[in-house]
């Protein structure tokens, strides 16, 4: 009984990975693929006491000491080699943030589980830059929010400006939950150059970036 975000983040964990749940606070990923059996091993590395705690709680109450290791580290540093982590998931943060820790972290995993809460291009960027390739997209609704999910794999991708902005697979799958975010920001736009408009201020810079923004939404909404 994962909330849906983290059901759907779950859902893209290979059976038997060894998993670093990075940033993981409560642990409760972690701790439910261990716990129904899809997984063996896995490390909850957190930066901060409190949150550390809670996964140490979550932990001693599913008596999985000797499965789901907590380590209080600054981002990919709380792996070590001999865990052999072959998946690691870093979700619930902003996407500029979890730039900087893979950026920190030097070695390569057969999977990246990625949920920036914001920036997703700037993460689709990166992955581009450092030779992993997208295998998988998803936005969940959860509690009237709306999270997207990105997998990555090593290997090389170029991704269009489009693909960098909405997702390569976001834009073929045309979900409901992803037609409905990019409904919303063009709503937005509208309302943002209507009061530009109604000020007279249709000839600015910013009146032209909402207009060639709406564009973009309209083009790939189709
Ligand atoms: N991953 C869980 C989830 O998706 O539900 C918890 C998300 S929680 C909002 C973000 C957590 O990331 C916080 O507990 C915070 O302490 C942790 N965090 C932030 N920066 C970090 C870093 N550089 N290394 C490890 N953990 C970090």
């Amino acid at each position: 009984h994962l909330s849906p975000r983290l059901q759907a983040l779950a859902d893209h964990v290979p059976k038997r990975s060894r998993l670093a749940d990075i940033g993981s606070d409560h642990a409760y990923l972690p701790a439910h693929l261990l716990l129904t059996g899809q997984i063996d091993f896995a490390i909850a590395g957190e930066v901060a006491q409190g949150p550390l705690a809670n996964a140490q709680q979550e932990i001693t109450r599913h008596h999985l000491a000797d499965r789901l290791q907590p380590r209080l580290a600054d981002g990919l540093a709380a792996i070590r080699p001999s865990d052999a982590i072959d998946c690691v998931v870093i979700a619930g943060m902003g996407g500029h943030l979890i730039t900087q820790i893979l950026t920190a972290g030097q070695p390569r995993y057969d999977r990246l589980i990625l949920q920036p809460n914001t920036d997703q291009p700037l993460v689709r960027l990166w992955l581009m830059e450092h030779h992993y390739r997208l295998t998988a997209e998803d936005v969940v609704a959860d509690d009237g929010h709306r999270y997207e999910i990105m997998v990555a794999q090593p290997g090389a991708a170029t991704y269009t400006q489009e693909e960098l902005q909405f997702g390569p697979y976001n834009i073929r799958q045309n979900q409901p939950t992803w037609r409905a975010k990019w409904l919303q920001e063009a709503d937005r736009l509208r309302q943002l150059k209507q009061t530009l408009s109604k000020r007279g201020q249709a000839q600015t810079q910013a009146y032209q970036h909402y207009c060639s923004q709406l564009k973009a939404i309209e083009g790939v909404l189709g």
